[in-house]
């Protein structure tokens, strides 16, 4: 466990003790938790939990499921907090509390906000929501797809008030799992695909006021930058960037949404996301680089001044949205140890940056073939384009790779302390890629580009790979068949959990990449898989199936394979999806026979 992590569990239990709602049982009732996201504020999704290992693992065994109801893609993971999991479902984004203590654990409460079905097809990738977030003086929070912030009483499920952040009608969805900090919670939104202007706003967790809001594009004081703004690299240098690096008045309609994963070092006191795609997919109407589309954001949570950013696809020409995960490890790096960031875009690099000031350090591809780029300058930060698999209106480019869903897309990998490597679950998909003249309409799609998507070298759509961020390299590999579009899990026992599209849930060697164990649940995963100790004391495995997202969006919206380029091109790399499996909405949760766990 790294010295950053200790720290975190520690913040996170006096902050438990000073509320009176900690177990007696201290510090190893925390370790037995899941209190946000990514487990801890670093998303390194590793669990110190170890009842469950490499030598007993074949033995797992289903121990109870749920049904959320809900048939649509299932993303993010559930929360473990004391004797209570909560769990979330796609939408119209019902939360539920699950009783622990009690055989099957039965249902407490459950809340279904009231939200307007003509929200569904504001949705570019299917109606999906990445879980919750909770504030130790009892809130729950979740961002519901409408755009409208909720905030409720993890005891008895009630509303405490609920507070517009985006406007569906505009466009601009929320999906993503809310962060909380300190008092505040901060919210993204989604939107990329509608022409909508990214932002990330903060709320405070009693009353919902607005507490600050951070634009994407724009001027310098809209995208709250100031004299503390470290600036690494010459194209990062100069004023409103926001605005001045995209064509007339592009910039307002120039996405860059935060859909996806926050993380927070308390030490630093900084928070860290990034930015997806500038609007519209056609390149041809946005001449420039498009700041800060595609860039990764350090900012003060307290005041949402950024601290630093890094753009990785400068003038995006393939929808390689830079909203993925940013993992905050200790990590030896040219003969330092440093305080990184790790981060595997969709445009097939891996980046390993320093946190403290956002220089890229190292920034290597952890896929096959990738040929947009042929590597990144790091002396300029900027990568070296290959014109050849550049995209226009004029014609249709093809064999790019990585396709526009990415090598991998939001399903988050894992870091595990003790081998010191990182657990990524990964598409293997290219693209042909065509821009589109697009006018902009209100709420209407502003996409400007067809895709069409297909399987990368060697023709397996996934694979499942360890990587050292020291060096960035691939230590091991397993291929899937179809994509690992689940997240990933570490854990102490030498584990390392991730699911497929298919359904499965697999526990591999975390050293060797060796199957230990594998499990079909009801319907394919793109959600992540957590652990936790229950109040029997026993570990237990848990993950939600319920395939959809943008990779399953056929099967869960019903879509056939006749047209390829159909759901933003993902029917052309995915349309068998539906004869491997079904649509659903079921949390499985498994542990080991008493024989074996009681040993
Ligand atoms: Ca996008």
């Amino acid at each position: 466990m790294s010295k950053d992590m200790r720290r975190s569990y520690r913040i996170s239990l006096f902050a438990l003790l000073a509320l009176g709602l900690a177990s007696t049982a201290g510090l190893a009732a925390a370790e037995g938790e899941w209190t946000m996201t990514g487990r801890t504020y670093d998303l390194q999704r590793f669990s110190p939990l170890e009842k469950i290992n490499a030598k007993n693992v074949a033995n797992l065994q289903a121990a109870w499921s749920f049904s959320t109801g809900v048939l649509r893609g299932h993303e993010g993971n559930p929360l473990v907090i004391g004797k209570v999991m909560y769990v979330h479902s796609a939408f119209p984004n019902i939360v539920f509390a699950l009783d622990l203590t009690k055989p099957g654990a039965p249902m407490i409460w459950k809340h279904v906000p009231a939200q307007p079905a003509d929200t569904i097809p504001v949705a570019c990738c299917d109606v999906v929501n990445r879980g919750l977030a909770y504030h130790p003086s009892g809130k729950l929070f979740i961002e519901l797809l409408a755009g409208d912030l909720l905030a409720l009483d993890a005891k008895t499920g009630k509303q405490l008030w609920r507070t517009k952040n985006a406007d569906y009608k505009e466009g601009s969805t929320m999906t993503n799992a809310p962060i909380v900090i300190k008092d505040l919670v901060i919210a993204g939104i989604s939107g990329g695909e509608f022409g909508v202007r990214g932002r990330v706003t903060a709320y405070d967790v009693n009353s919902g006021q607005e507490a600050w809001r951070a634009y994407s594009t724009g001027p310098d004081s809209e995208v709250k930058i100031g004299p503390d703004f470290i600036v690494n690299y010459p194209s990062h240098k100069g004023k409103d960037l926001g605005v001045s690096t995209w064509q007339g008045e592009e910039w307002k309609r120039g996405g860059g949404t935060t859909w996806g994963w926050y993380s927070y070092d308390p030490e630093l006191n900084l928070f860290y996301y990034s930015t997806g795609n500038p609007g519209t997919w056609n390149p041809d109407q946005r001449p420039g680089d498009n700041k800060w589309s595609m860039t990764i954001f350090a900012r003060n949570p307290d005041t949402g001044m950024a601290r630093w950013a890094y753009q990785m696809t400068p003038h995006d020409e393939w929808d390689y949205d830079g909203v993925n995960e940013n993992i905050l490890v200790s990590l030896p790096v040219g003969g330092q140890t440093v305080k990184a960031l790790v981060h595997f875009d969709r445009n097939g690099f891996g980046y390993t940056l320093d946190r403290t000031n956002g220089k890229v350090l190292v920034a290597q591809p952890y896929g096959p073939g990738v040929n947009w780029a042929s590597s990144v300058d790091l002396k300029t930060g900027v990568p070296t384009k290959n014109p050849k698999f550049g995209t226009t209106a004029k014609n249709n480019t093809e064999k790019i790779c990585p396709a526009a869903i990415g090598y991998k897309d939001q399903q988050p990998a894992a870091f595990s302390p003790k081998t010191n490597l990182f657990y990524v679950p990964t598409n293997n998909i290219c693209m042909d890629y065509e821009g589109v003249e697009v006018k902009y309409a209100v709420g209407q799609p502003y996409v400007g580009a067809i895709v069409r998507m297909y399987p990368g070298p060697g023709g397996n759509r996934g694979r499942f790979i360890a990587w050292d961020a020291s060096k960035g390299k691939v230590v091991w590999e397993i291929k899937e068949p179809l994509a690992a579009y689940g997240g990933a899990l570490a854990t102490a026992g030498g584990l390392v959990f991730y699911g497929t599209m298919e359904g499965w849930l697999k526990a591999v060697d975390a050293k060797s990449g060796k199957e230990l164990w594998k499990f079909k649940t009801p319907s394919g995963i793109i959600g992540n898989p957590m652990t936790f100790l229950a109040p029997d004391g026993k570990q237990y495995v848990a993950v939600l199936s319920g395939i959809g997202g943008w990779a399953g969006i056929g099967v869960a919206a019903g879509i056939g394979a006749e047209d390829p380029t159909a759901g933003l091109g993902a029917l052309g790399a995915f349309g068998d999806a539906g004869s491997f499996t079904n649509q659903g909405g079921v949390l499985t949760v498994f542990s080991l026979p008493e024989r074996v766990a009681s040993k």
